[in-house]
């Protein structure tokens, strides 16, 4: 029976080859899958950060710039950010946020007209946040936004 369960048990072996080092550095960056491959795209071959921690959410940097509707979220996706400084050693931060998400439309009922600003406010709120964690982590922001028709462009917020 055991032998049986084990001949007919599904599994895929990646080809990718693991690497145990770690990187010290993290990205978070709202859920939306449609920009997953992007978000890679910037931290693989823009910032030269392989094997970056992914810290995904809905909204991303949103959830750590003390919005009261969020307040949950807030402090769950900061007490993960301090895991990964404290355990992972994380030297650097990245965070970014996309055009026209959802969350801020859904969640924070943001207008469309409002949207980008507030964005751009929560970045400099969570990267105050994000400093608090440790003097020495270097932190930095990006803006994604639909380019042209299927290209992604990604813009340095200045903080
Ligand atoms: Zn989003």
């Amino acid at each position: 029976m055991h032998d049986e369960q084990k001949k007919d048990a599904l599994f895929y072996e990646s080809s990718v080859r693991f690497d145990a080092n770690r990187i010290r550095a993290a990205a978070v960056y709202c859920s939306d899958g449609r920009f997953g491959e992007h978000f890679d795209d910037l931290l693989h071959n823009a910032l030269q950060l392989p094997k970056y921690d992914r810290l995904a959410v809905p909204g991303g940097a949103a959830c750590l710039a003390g919005h009261f509707a969020t307040y949950r979220e807030d402090e769950g996706v900061f007490a993960q950010l301090r895991f990964l400084v404290d355990v992972h050693g994380l030297e650097r931060v990245v965070l970014i946020a996309h055009e026209n998400c959802a969350f801020y439309s859904e969640r924070l009922r943001v207008s469309a007209l409002q949207l980008e600003t507030e964005q751009r406010e929560d970045i400099r709120k969570a990267v105050r946040k994000v400093r608090s964690l440790s003097r020495t982590l270097s932190v930095s922001a990006f803006f994604a936004r639909k380019h042209r028709k299927d290209v992604i462009r990604f813009e340095s917020v200045e903080l």
